[in-house]
């Protein structure tokens, strides 16, 4: 939700001008802060801003997307295996066509993923050089996973929609040679494969998968249709399970928790949280998402747990098509939609309910991508003394009594909370 001020809205921010009669209330009736949920020296990705938001120091959890998308399709890491996310892309020519070859169904996908597995992770070449350690597994659409065991994770890797109509063989994958032995340096217990070793074989992986896609009746089929071909895999993002507490472990008041949202990265992040993921149907990531559904499950989920981190991705893809009116719908649905109905129902329940109400990150809509200033946050709970703010939005907050918190700061405000 949060975003820069908006000439054509009179120099307001979204959160300023939408009307979000809910958010402002408990804002009024709370206490407001600034929260710094990018770390300094880290991407202002999804992944690192939510798991921020849960208390969790990135310099010792961040492992990247792979493990998180793991956890996510339910495959558990041992501890000496490298989880890479592994595209289904659309190479033409000498270039990268597209990062998800267009559009490709899970079922779709999840063929073409069976057969690399059967094929590549046999293959007698890699399994003499390497033994058995390739495995494939099925993902969401063009989004699926690669684990290596004993894979190492310093390798530089290009996320393939950063270089759509580029040349491919330039942006393949290269060993971070330099990071390993930093890695070493400072007493990590060395992997199987090298960097080096595993750079190498994730490349053999791609060019045979080219070989291999690029002749499957799929595709003969999906060009005949007039189609893009998904004929290449392009692993990205790869490492090792995150060494992450649970919540239970670090604030014992959290006996069971429970996490809702319709983005993998936050339904891994939940896993390694030690929150039970909670599928609402209807719950897309996108602004036709099942708001009401979703509101309706955290409540049901606060009657049995004691946390629940419901998670809205809507105004978040509103930014990144740069798309004002939309983007100030989606805020107004959260109000209306979700946020309303949660304090509507719990605000006389005997047992209180604390409310926070926070982004992850900006996502302005005329810059179109993440960016990493500090999010406002508000914290209500029956009783909670009122620190004078009004609104709930990037200006007012600012003012608020928790001034501009970092790292595990929120967290521990919010569970401070009786
Ligand atoms: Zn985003």
């Amino acid at each position: 939700m949060a975003d820069w001020p908006v000439e054509s809205l009179g120099n307001m921010t979204l959160l300023q001008y939408a009307k979000t009669p809910y958010m402002d209330l408990l804002a009024k009736k709370g206490k407001t802060g600034m929260l710094k949920t990018v770390q300094d020296g880290f991407h202002p990705g999804s992944e690192v801003a939510n798991s921020s938001i849960l208390g969790y120091d990135q310099e010792k959890v961040y492992e990247g997307r792979g493990p998180l998308e793991a956890a996510s399709i339910g495959v558990e890491l041992a501890p000496d295996d490298m989880a890479i996310r592994c595209n289904i892309i659309c190479i033409e020519g000498d270039n990268i066509k597209n990062h998800s070859c267009g559009r490709l169904e899970t079922e779709e996908g999840d063929i073409l993923i069976k057969y690399l597995q059967d094929k590549l992770a046999n293959d007698p070449e890699i399994v003499a050089k390497y033994g058995n350690i390739v495995h494939f597994y099925t993902g969401v659409q063009y989004r699926h996973l690669l684990v290596i065991n004993g894979g190492n994770k310093y390798i530089k890797c290009t996320p393939p929609h950063d270089v759509p109509l580029h040349p491919w063989r330039p942006e393949l994958v290269k060993p971070d040679t330099e990071a390993e032995a930093k890695a070493l340096a400072n007493g990590a217990k060395p992997t199987k494969l090298s960097a080096t070793e595993t750079a190498e074989l994730i490349n053999t992986l791609i060019v045979k998968s080219q070989e291999l896609l690029g002749k499957h009746p799929f595709n003969a089929q999906r060009i005949a249709e007039g189609k893009d071909p998904a004929n290449s895999i392009w692993p990205w993002a790869g490492g090792y399970r995150p060494h992450m507490a649970t919540l239970q472990e670090t604030f014992p008041q959290i006996k069971k928790g429970a996490v809702i949202t319709a983005v993998d990265l936050i339904r891994g992040i939940g896993h390694y949280a030690g929150l039970r993921c909670i599928d609402v149907e209807g719950a897309t990531g996108l602004y036709d998402t099942n708001y009401e559904g979703k509101a309706a499950a955290a409540i049901e989920a606060l009657k049995t747990d004691d946390f629940v981190y419901l998670h809205v991705e809507a105004s978040d893809e509103a930014g990144h098509d740069g798309d004002l009116e939309l983007k100030l719908q989606t805020i107004e649905n959260l109000d209306k939609r979700a946020i309303g109905p949660i304090y509507e129902e719990v605000k006389n329940w005997d047992e209180s309910v604390a409310i926070a109400v926070l982004p992850d990150h900006p996502t302005p809509v005329a810059h179109r991508t993440h960016t990493n200033e500090p999010i406002p946050f508000l914290i209500y709970a029956p009783g909670i003394e009122p620190d004078g703010v009004q609104t709930f939005d990037e200006v007012a907050c600012k003012e608020g009594s928790y001034g501009t918190l970092e790292k595990d700061g929120f967290i521990k405000a919010f569970m401070a909370i009786n």
